[in-house]
């Protein structure tokens, strides 16, 4: 298992009993959590291959406490990790034995919605659904929509930059948030963005999507909203042959048409999202494609029509388009349900997150099933295949010695096939403390070393979830990744193992 203390961890000897009595000095009693029972909702998030008890867990009630913990903490060098709802698959929410987690669970308020500049003002702990459901009587809805979009939290999407199955017509989290307010270490309130459509200077906003609690705590976001299509309509085309449905994917986007949602799974996907919500499934198929269409009536009739013919034409067996709207949600909620319908497969699965050119599905997917049998373990794919965002989920037995190693090799394996592609080591989950030796494959020292640059700049004493995300340049020494530039070893003072 990858080590889940990778930079020099601040805050080692720190004084538990001074730091909890300092706490209670800013925030009232019942903001501190310091009992062992009151710890342990908190030991991981959704890797929960991953566990430590934190120092400490404060929840506070207001921005002015948001900042009195992070000077505190700056004062006394202890470190902090945010917390939204702790879905997080990457270990990103995981706490630091010697640090604060600091959980937003009580920022839940719809600050205010403004339905003529389709915008919502809300605190970070409001839940991603949340927000669809308090515009929808505008007709309105927000579009990124994780498929944990019914418990994650806004703060939580922002720092990993959520994507979901709308997201390929609509955008990730990055391309929905105007305007975000940030508390930084030393507990200044930033405003970064605006609700105008540019906003001068550096792209601060851009930078904090996808920051995962390394840079500040968010406690205000402001974010767009759509307006609910005229219609929107649902096809299901079903594959002998998990290649072919890859090279569908392809064909689709190369039309010009943008679907509202391209969402791919295999056999067994599908047979246990079949099992589990009695979706209408073809349990013999090897893929399905799930294509959703929205927009004016006239422009989804004409698509309906245009993509069923191009899948028909390029191997699909079936294709079933949803006869109303009752129908549109039963075929998505196969897909929505897959990931705790796999659950049921095996004692347990490791959800792994790449994202690779589309035209390259057809091959990876080939690849990863050889590497199935290779690992010998079994790997269920549901995911945003017209973002070629994958999600291989792979089977094993935790308390089968030696497997959750294996299922943690070939996942780094299948990253590794990522990048080989031209793709990256995360579509949506982040890195947190998970995939830090692939960021090694990812990355040459020269971006590490920016990227470390620009961690210091917004933290210069490394106390916000210190060990996550970009990996030190030590670490991929150990881990045999550090790029050679020209014959020329970087940092060869680095014991090499
Ligand atoms: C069943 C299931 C399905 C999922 N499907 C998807 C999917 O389709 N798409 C997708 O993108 N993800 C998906 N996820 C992953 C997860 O839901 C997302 O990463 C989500 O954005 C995490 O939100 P959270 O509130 O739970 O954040 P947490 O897990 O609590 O935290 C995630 C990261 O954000 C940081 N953070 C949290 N709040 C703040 C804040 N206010 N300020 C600064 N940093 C903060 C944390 O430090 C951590 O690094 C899924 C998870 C599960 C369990």
């Amino acid at each position: 298992m990858n080590s889940a203390a990778d930079n020099a961890a601040p805050g080692k000897n720190v004084d538990r009993a001074a730091i909890i009595r300092a706490l209670q000095r800013v925030m009232p009693a019942h903001c501190v959590l310091s009992k062992p029972e009151e710890l342990g909702p908190y030991e991981c998030d959704g890797l929960s291959a991953y566990r430590q008890t934190p120092l400490v867990v404060v929840l506070p009630e207001t921005v002015e406490q948001v900042q009195a913990v992070m000077s505190l903490c700056n004062e006394h060098r202890v470190a902090v990790v945010a917390r939204g709802a702790g879905t997080g698959l990457s270990g990103g929410a995981l706490p630091l034995a010697e640090g604060v987690l600091l959980s937003l669970a009580k920022f839940n308020r719809i600050l205010s919605v403004d339905p003529v500049n389709r915008t919502a003002r809300v605190e970070p702990g409001v839940r991603n659904l949340a927000i669809t459901e308090a515009v929808t009587p505008h007709g309105l809805y927000y579009g990124p929509d994780p498929s944990s979009q019914i418990a994650c939290t806004i703060g939580g999407n922002v720092a990993e930059n959520a994507g979901g199955v709308h997201c390929l017509k609509y955008g990730l989290t990055v391309h929905n948030v105007l305007r975000l307010k940030v508390v930084t270490i030393d507990g200044e309130l930033l405003t970064i963005g605006s609700e105008a459509l540019d906003a001068p200077g550096y792209d601060l906003l851009a930078l904090m999507n996808g920051s995962e609690g390394m840079l500040g705590v968010i406690v205000e976001a402001t974010v767009k909203l759509l307006p609910k299509p005229e219609r929107a309509q649902a096809l299901l085309a079903s594959f002998d042959d998990l290649e072919r449905a890859g090279e569908a994917v392809a064909a689709i986007i190369a039309t010009g048409i943008t679907p509202a949602g391209l969402e791919m799974m295999d056999n067994p996907a599908i047979r246990a999202a079949e099992d589990f919500v009695h979706a209408g499934y073809p349990v013999d198929a090897e893929a399905i494609l799930l294509c959703e269409l929205d927009g004016t009536n006239a422009e989804v009739s004409d698509q309906i029509m245009r993509v069923r013919d191009l899948l028909l034409s390029s191997g699909a067996k079936e294709v079933r388009t949803a006869e109303d709207e009752r129908e549109r949600l039963v075929f998505w909620a196969g897909r929505k349900s897959a990931f705790p319908a796999v659950g049921r497969l095996s004692p347990d699965y490791y959800c792994m997150d790449g994202t690779i050119p589309r035209k390259e599905l057809a091959h990876v997917l080939g690849r990863i099933s050889e590497m199935s049998k290779e690992y010998g373990l079994r790997v269920a794919n549901v995911f945003h295949a017209g973002d070629g965002n994958l999600h291989p989920l792979i089977l094993y037995d935790a308390n089968k010695e030696g497997e959750l190693e294996t299922a943690e090799n070939f996942g780094g394996a299948i990253l590794e096939l990522c990048v080989a592609v031209g793709g990256t080591v995360t579509g949506e989950h982040g890195v947190g403390t998970e995939k830090l030796n692939q960021m090694c494959v990812q990355f040459e020292t020269a971006e590490l070393t920016q990227f470390h640059a620009l961690k210091a700049a917004f933290d210069p004493h490394g106390l916000l979830n210190p060990g996550k995300a970009v990996p030190t340049l030590h670490r991929c020494a150990e881990f045999g990744a550090m790029h050679v530039h020209k014959g020329e070893l970087p940092f060869p003072e680095l014991p090499r193992f």
